[in-house]
């Protein structure tokens, strides 16, 4: 008996044993991978956010909504991955999603630029109001170009006639223009140089923003436009010129700052939440000496106005303009003249908008003063400076639909920003130039955003409250900000998930 049983253990035993370990191995197995899973979650930028029951309840909604727009889409043989932006906007406008996203409270938009923030159709209706409105209808020159629109009074430069007479007259010529202050990427695999079709829609604006009659209506329908989607703070990387009428003539440089202080009161009796910040903005093509003039002046403002003026930034192609690094006697100088005006000027750079690792412009951004990043698109070809950016707890503005327009991503689930989010970098989202991309709001980059970046309620809700958290608002004025926003989140939450029972 005790042979037999000896002999079992040594025919079976062993194997017996062996398939115990092999459950143990297992279960190790299983252990490791749940703790990896949660190790890789605990990295992630929205780690901290915690899901109330109304909000896990909304997510499981959001899923499947989700989950139903990729199975209507496949059914219907919509190539949703590999469609550019305005291909696929008629079927965002038509989706639960989209609806869903503009009455979303998004708190603020930290990206955008001053030429390209209002409704370009609007744009052509106003100003053709004005009888000193006039488009240039001839082949581009040196000093203009076809469509460039602008106001003059008594002597007229050759080539521009009466905008109204043209669009009375020509009834096709109101979609042209429209089409020349768009930019559009029809199809993913078209071939355009993005960056000059882009700056000429920006040029062709130009002579209309500084016009101080046209300068007010512009920026009350601007912030209007967000108020309405729900946006209820926005900084402007703003270009700073002497507004004019032909009462008058010039006025200082600071009359920009008065008038939009007013509009911005204007709006705030119905809208008291509704804030602004400006982020003053020069060129990338300019060399230091002129540089450290535009610094001079942006000091000199930030001093009269630093409840307005945020800080400083260059914008323009990083491909044709001057690297960050290049600015380095500029940057040096910031603590000299910080205590000359008695302010600070943080950094808000324009980096790393590029898909190049020859672009080192990202690499500047943890050495500055510079708390928020813009683009920082190939960011993630630079490991150390982005463990860095994450130390410092610094913000990278994400503009999606501006990223595919101007030919950084196509296929839009690739886009770094997810490489970004997972690894704790902390993002918000940004429309860029929303008119010339031919949209307002920031519901078409929350749509993006969450459609190919498979993103939940609870990373929707860290962005949406980063853009008030990582705003260049004071502390006070923050604290508003989150007070109000928190209210809107919740009553968004509740209300739709209403909606979607
Ligand atoms: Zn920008």
């Amino acid at each position: 008996m005790k042979r037999r049983y000896l002999t079992y253990i040594l025919l079976f035993g062993f194997p017996l044993f062996g398939c115990q370990n092999k459950v143990n191995a297992q279960s190790t197995y299983q252990q490791e991978w749940m703790a990896l899973k949660q190790q890789n979650e605990a990295l992630a930028f929205d780690a901290d956010i915690h899901l109330s029951d109304a909000e896990t309840a909304l997510d499981k909604k959001f899923f499947q909504l989700r989950k139903q727009l990729l199975t209507d889409t496949n059914k219907q043989k919509i190539s949703l991955f590999n469609s550019s932006f305005e291909e696929l906007k008629p079927l965002i406008e038509r989706s639960t999603l989209f609806e869903i996203f503009q009455s979303m409270p998004k708190g603020g938009l930290l990206h955008t630029h001053s030429g390209g923030f209002t409704d370009v159709k609007w744009v052509i209706a106003t100003a053709r109001k004005y009888k000193e409105a006039y488009v240039y209808d001839q082949a581009d020159n040196d000093q203009f170009i076809f469509g460039q629109l602008g106001f003059f009074e008594g002597k007229v430069p050759e080539g521009f006639v009466s905008l109204n007479k043209k669009l009375t007259s020509d009834p096709g010529f109101e979609k042209k223009l429209a089409d020349l202050l768009i930019l559009k990427r029809d199809q993913l695999c078209t071939y355009t140089d993005y960056w000059i079709e882009f700056e000429k829609r920006f040029k062709r604006i130009s002579l209309l923003l500084p016009y101080r009659p046209f300068f007010k209506e512009y920026y009350k329908k601007g912030f209007m436009d967000l108020v309405q989607n729900n946006v209820q703070h926005v900084e402007i990387r703003y270009i700073f010129e002497e507004l004019y009428d032909f009462k008058k003539g010039k006025y200082p440089l600071k009359t920009s700052i008065t008038d939009l202080q007013d509009i911005v009161k204007e709006i705030q009796k119905e809208h008291p939440e509704f804030s602004l910040k400006l982020i003053y903005s020069s060129f990338k093509f300019l060399d230091p000496k002129s540089i450290e003039k535009q610094l001079e002046t942006a000091f000199e403002l930030k001093k009269e106005f630093p409840d307005v003026i945020s800080g400083f930034d260059l914008v323009a192609d990083e491909a044709a303009g001057n690297s960050v690094y290049s600015f380095r006697e500029n940057w040096v100088k910031l603590d000299e003249l910080s205590k000359k005006y008695g302010v600070k000027m943080p950094l808000f750079l324009h980096a790393g908008e590029s898909n190049s690792v020859f672009n080192k412009n990202i690499l500047d951004m943890s050495v500055l003063n510079n708390p928020r990043i813009g683009h920082g698109l190939n960011l993630i070809y630079f490991p150390k400076t982005m463990e860095l950016i994450k130390k410092q707890n610094k913000l990278v503005e994400v503009s999606p639909i501006s990223n595919q327009v101007l030919g950084y991503v196509s296929d839009m689930r690739n886009h770094p920003a997810r490489v970004l989010l997972s690894n704790g970098i902390q993002c918000s989202i940004n429309s860029d130039d929303p008119s010339v991309y031919g949209y307002e709001g920031l519901g078409y980059d929350f749509w993006v955003a969450f459609v190919y970046w498979e993103l939940d309620v609870k990373a929707l809700k860290k962005l949406v409250f980063n853009s008030i958290n990582y705003s260049s608002l004071n502390e006070s004025e923050k604290k508003k900000a989150l007070t109000h926003l928190t209210q809107q989140w919740d009553d968004f939450v509740q209300k739709t998930n209403q909606k979607l029972k």
